[in-house]
This record gives C-alpha cells, structure tokens and sequence, in this order.
C-alpha cells in the first residue's frame, strides 16, 4: 500500500494506480480516508455485509468529505 493510494467515493475500493475506479469504473477518487479492509470472504464476512460490499477486495473504512 503506497501513501498515494486512493479511495473511491462510489464503492469505497482502495484504488493504488489510475484515477479511476478499476472496481465501478467512477472517477470520483478521494486521497482523504484512513483505515481499510480486507475482504476474502464476502459471503460469510459481517464487515462485508455491514459495508454492502459483494465482491472481494480492499475497502476503505473511513472516507472524508
Ligand atoms: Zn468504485
């Protein structure tokens, strides 16, 4: 994870390179979040569920603004 890594708005996915979104494919990219996850398992994770997330991947916890 580099410090340049942003979060998309949209879907919440930590997006390392680009400046869009390779997960929903939105360019509303932010660099303002702290935190993340790590979803393997979104069928059987409750962080998943809480987040709406489907798919696994890296989530951002906490976006700002
Ligand atoms: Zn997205």
């Amino acid at each position: 994870m580099t410090i340049k890594a942003k979060a998309c708005r949209t879907c919440k996915s930590v997006i390392e390179e680009g400046n869009k979104c390779t997960e929903c494919g939105s360019d509303a990219l932010t660099t303002f979040w702290q935190g993340f996850v790590v979803i393997v398992n979104p069928e059987k994770s409750e962080i998943a569920k809480k987040m709406k997330v489907g798919k696994k991947g890296r989530y951002a916890l906490r976006l700002s603004r």
